[in-house]
């Protein structure tokens, strides 16, 4: 016996046979489950929390961004329908402009998407069951199933134990790649010394019984003053005093914890980031309540479910977005999304925030969702093929969904032949259900209610 490793001997029961298995049931997945539904392929859709949304539900990051470059509307297709079917069920009040960051020294206005987390639930759940997606909560993948080099399938985990499920495509929208890094696709230069030094983790909170109207009416120096004195106190912990406030204007959803210098794949390390941001979230409460105008009657009303994880690994793709294709106006053949930014990179360790916003929308190619190599695999969302600044970028809500749209669309194509799926296919495919896939499409000027 190998003193350093347990050998197990494992028989998983196969238990299903899906066209598409989608891992992952956030922005990008969710999206990416539905398309390929859509598309005509049978399609499962596994997800390790109790609901669908990522990010945006699970990490209560309660806005979704990249809908809007400026006036541009540059993402349609089903996330747009999912915005809408939010306003409908009471979850939002829409588009709306926004002044981002407003208490850091450069704050940019934006056309945001705030909503109540618990109604994009309701609403996750609605979208994947009318397009007829096979949907398992609480279910982790834990493993791709390789053949020959070629994924075909994965391990779950769940209530019932270990089984494996055959799929004709994988696609990983895990966020952490955490399929392809198992199947042996190649990972991108992390571009930091440490895995720690990735850009902060925030754990998100919200309070109720907060006036958010009285808030609101603070001039915006004001607010800055009052984040530098927070910062000062060593009760707040990054330039801004964000949140998002639901319909009604009586909850405020708190991006104010800064969890910095932890490797988030790490279990140990993932644990201490939730702790820390816990304990953050005393002191940012204790602050506003004592200083910050229709805070003081705040009650802590909840605390997201996990750690909002800003990144992590990147795969190798057939093509590597970079930040010169996002400035540069880089156009390509094969583009199946349109980003938005802003270019969004925190500061590790720090307290400030850099945001720019391109001049214009940029194209993003369906090479980046390919792995270089592995055969069978998809991956969309936050981990697809960029570098670091790029992804900074390419990793917000709005366009993780118009990723994932294309890698359905590119997977249910895909089941019916070995042979690439010329990306002319796919973009007309997208093209017909109202999806944005190049600068052309997003010529049209739009102006949010
Ligand atoms: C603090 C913070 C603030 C942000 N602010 C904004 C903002 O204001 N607006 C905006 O648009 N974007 C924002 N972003 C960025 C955005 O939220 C993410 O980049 C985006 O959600 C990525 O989408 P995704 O689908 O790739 O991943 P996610 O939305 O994170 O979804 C991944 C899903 O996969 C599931 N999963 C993971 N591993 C497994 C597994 N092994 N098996 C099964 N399921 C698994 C997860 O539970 C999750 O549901 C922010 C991010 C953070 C962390």
């Amino acid at each position: 016996m190998n003193p350093q490793h347990l050998t197990e001997h494992l028989s998983t029961p196969f238990v299903d046979d899906y066209d598409v298995v989608v891992a992952g049931g956030g922005a990008s997945g969710l999206i990416a489950a539905v398309s390929a539904s859509r598309t005509g392929a049978r399609t499962l859709l596994l997800e390790r929390a109790n609901c669908m949304g990522g990010t945006g539900t699970t990490s209560m990051v309660a806005q979704w961004i990249g809908f809007f470059n400026r006036d541009r509307q540059v993402v349609g297709g089903i996330a747009n329908e999912l915005a809408q079917r939010v306003v409908k069920l009471g979850g939002s009040e829409g588009f709306k402009r926004y002044l981002m960051a407003e208490a850091s020294a450069h704050p940019i206005p934006l056309v945001h998407f705030a909503f109540n987390p618990e109604t994009v639930k309701i609403a996750c759940d609605q979208l994947a069951l009318a397009a007829g997606v096979s949907v398992r909560l609480h279910s982790r993948v834990v493993a791709p199933i390789l053949e020959k080099g070629r994924v075909t399938g994965v391990v779950v985990e769940d209530a019932a134990g270990r089984s494996a499920i055959r799929a004709r495509r994988v696609v990983d929208a895990t966020g952490d790649a955490s399929v392809a890094q198992a199947a042996g696709v190649e990972l991108a230069h992390p571009e930091v010394q440490s895995k720690r030094d990735a850009q902060p983790c925030t754990l998100m909170f919200r309070l109720s019984n907060v006036d958010v109207a009285a808030f609101r009416a603070i001039p915006r120096e004001h607010k800055r003053a009052l984040a530098l004195k927070g910062i000062a106190e060593k009760k707040i912990y990054c330039e801004s005093l964000s949140f998002c406030s639901t319909p009604g204007n009586t909850d405020a959803i708190c991006l104010m914890s800064r969890v910095s210098g932890f490797d988030t794949t790490d279990p140990q390390d993932l644990t201490n980031a939730e702790m820390e941001g816990r304990r953050q979230i005393g002191t940012i409460v204790e602050f506003l309540k004592a200083n910050v105008a229709g805070f003081d009657q705040a009650i802590l009303a909840g605390i997201a479910a996990h750690i909002g994880v800003r990144e992590t690994r990147r795969i190798v793709g057939r093509y590597t977005l970079t930040e010169d294709d996002i400035l540069g106006d880089t156009r390509f053949p094969d583009s199946i999304a349109l980003g938005a930014g802003p270019l969004d990179i925190h500061e590790t360790g720090g307290t400030g925030i850099r945001l720019h916003v391109p001049d214009q929308p940029f194209e993003i190619p369906m090479r980046c969702l390919v792995p270089a190599r592995v055969q069978g695999l998809l991956v969309t969302g936050r981990a697809i093929s960029a570098t670091r600044s790029a992804n900074g970028g390419a990793r917000h809500m709005a366009t993780a969904m118009a990723l994932g749209e294309a890698a359905g669309v590119l997977a249910a194509l895909s089941v019916a032949s070995d042979q690439d799926v010329p990306a002319d296919e796919v973009r007309a495919l997208l093209r017909e259900r109202g999806a944005y896939v190049s600068l052309e499409d997003a010529e049209q000027m739009f102006e949010p209610a």
